[in-house]
C-alpha cells in the first residue's frame, strides 16, 4: 500500500490530530516533528485530492488530543519535581489501554512498518518541555529521578532513585538486631504486645544508622544490607561489618558523607558505630551479599564442673581446621530448612580466662553455627567442643570480632 493510500484510510477511520497522523509515519525523512509529518501529509492530501485544505478539529479518536496538554504536563512534571533534589529526568508515559488498542489497531490493519508508539512520542516531547522549563538534562539510562505521567487520572508520581552507600559498623551493646524485627503477633501493624510500635525491639542497627540517615537525605526510609548477619545477643566489635545503605527515594542527592558519619556516631552514642568509606551502588549490594567472608568470634565459655587449661586447649586443637557437619540447629529449625551442612573451624583457641570461665577466638567459615559448636546442640553439630570433652559446655557471651578474609569462591 503506497503512502498516500494510507493516509486516505487513516483520515476515513475518523478524526485524528496532528500528531497521531504523523506518528504513523514517525520513522520517515528526519528532522520534523510528528505533528509537523501530521500537517504536512494532510495538506498533500489536500493537494492531491485538490479538495479544501481542513485542519485537525473536534477530538482526535487515538489519543482524544493528549498532545494539545503538552504544555500542561511539563508545568504538572516541574511542580512535582520542585520539591526535590536531581540533576537528570526521565519521562514516563501510563498509556491508557484503549489508546494503545487503537493505534495498534490502525498499525496492523494497514500493516504499517514504521509507525512511532504514542508512549514515545508523549515520553519525548514533555521531556523537552521538561528539560526547557527546568535547565535539567534528561538521562535515559540512570535518570535521578523518573515522572511518571498519568494520563486517565491527570497526575504525575515520581520514582526518584535511590542512592547508597557503604561502610562499616559496629554494635556495642547487645539486644539489637541488625534490620527491624516485625512484631510477631502483629506482623507489624501494632498491637499491645508491642505496645503499638509494630516492632519485637524498639531499635535495630539498621535504624540506628538508617534514622539519620534518612533524614540527612530527606528520604522516605533507608534500609541496611549487611554482610552477613550477627544474632541479636552478640556485639559487633573490631573493625566492623561491612554494610551497604540503601537511602529510598531521598529528596537531597549532596549530602556530605563525613559529616553524616559524625551525625550518625553522635545519634546512636554507646550502642552502635559507624565509619563511611564513600558511595556504593546496587551492584554492590550483590556483591556484598554473595560474598562467602570468614568471621572471627570472641565467647566466653563454661564447661559443666570446671575445666583445666591444658584439657581445653587440647580439645581445641583438634577443632582447628575440623570441618563440622551441622544440622539445623534446634533453636532455629521452626524457620529454617531442617538439613545437614559442613563448615571449617579455621582457628580456635584460647583468648584469655576470667572467673573459672575461658575466652576462645574462633574463626568459622561464613554460616558455621557457633553456640552449636561449643554445645553440640543434643548430637546436631559433630565434633564439637562439649563432645570433645564429654560434658556440657555452653556459650555464655558472643561478640563477632572480624568479618573480612574473603574467600572469594562464590
Ligand atoms: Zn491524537
Ligand atoms: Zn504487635
Amino acid at each position: 500500500m503506497e503512502l498516500e493510500e494510507q493516509v486516505e484510510k487513516i483520515l476515513a477511520y475518523g478524526e485524528i490530530c496532528d500528531h497521531c497522523l504523523g506518528r504513523f509515519f514517525g520513522r520517515r525523512s528526519f528532522g520534523l516533528t510528528n505533528d509537523e509529518r501530521g500537517r504536512g501529509l494532510r495538506v498533500a492530501h489536500a493537494l492531491r485530492e485538490n479538495v479544501p485544505f481542513r485542519p485537525h478539529e473536534g477530538t482526535c479518536w487515538i489519543c482524544h488530543d493528549l498532545f494539545a496538554d503538552i504544555g500542561i504536563w511539563a508545568d504538572r512534571v516541574a511542580e512535582a519535581l520542585g520539591g526535590i533534589e536531581y540533576a537528570t529526568f526521565l519521562i514516563g508515559t501510563r498509556v491508557p489501554p484503549l489508546m494503545a488498542e487503537s493505534e495498534e489497531l490502525v498499525w496492523s490493519e494497514l500493516g504499517l512498518t514504521g509507525p512511532e508508539p504514542l508512549k514515545s512520542e508523549m515520553n519525548r516531547e514533555v521531556g523537552k518541555a521538561v528539560a526547557a522549563r527546568t535547565g535539567k538534562a534528561a538521562d535515559l539510562a540512570r535518570p535521578d529521578v523518573v515522572a511518571i505521567l498519568d494520563p486517565a487520572g491527570g497526575t504525575v508520581e515520581l520514582e526518584i532513585s535511590p542512592l547508597f552507600f557503604r561502610g562499616r559498623y559496629t554494635k556495642l551493646e547487645r539486644g539489637i538486631p541488625q534490620t527491624r524485627w516485625p512484631c510477631r503477633e502483629c506482623q507489624g501493624a501494632g498491637c499491645e504486645r508491642c505496645g503499638f510500635t509494630g516492632k519485637m525491639y524498639p531499635d535495630s542497627v539498621e535504624e540506628l544508622i538508617g534514622r539519620t540517615a534518612a533524614e540527612a537525605f530527606q528520604a522516605r526510609d533507608a534500609v541496611l544490607h549487611g554482610a552477613g548477619r550477627e544474632d541479636i545477643d552478640a556485639r559487633m566489635l573490631g573493625s566492623g561489618r561491612p554494610f551497604v545503605m540503601e537511602i529510598v527515594a531521598p529528596g537531597r542527592r549532596t549530602v556530605d558523607l563525613a559529616a553524616l558519619e559524625e551525625a550518625v556516631n553522635a545519634a546512636a552514642a554507646g550502642r552502635v558505630g559507624v565509619t563511611i568509606d564513600g558511595w556504593s551502588t546496587r551492584a554492590e549490594v550483590e556483591t556484598l551479599k554473595s560474598e562467602k567472608a570468614h568471621k572471627k568470634y570472641r565467647i566466653s565459655v563454661e564447661v559443666e564442673g570446671g575445666i583445666a587449661r591444658k584439657e581445653l586447649e587440647e580439645a581445641l586443637d583438634r577443632l582447628r581446621g575440623a570441618v563440622v557437619a551441622q544440622q539445623t540447629p534446634a533453636r532455629v529449625v521452626h524457620r529454617r530448612a531442617d538439613r545437614i551442612r559442613e563448615r571449617r573451624v579455621v582457628d580456635a583457641r584460647v583468648a584469655g580466662q576470667e572467673d573459672g570461665r575461658f575466652f576462645l577466638d574462633v574463626v568459622g567459615e561464613a554460616g558455621l553455627y557457633v553456640k552449636e559448636l561449643v554445645s553440640g546442640d543434643g548430637g546436631r553439630t559433630r565434633p564439637s567442643l562439649a563432645g570433645l570433652l564429654g560434658r556440657p559446655a555452653r556459650v555464655i557471651h558472643l561478640d563477632v570480632l572480624e568479618v573480612g578474609e574473603h574467600e572469594g569462591n562464590h
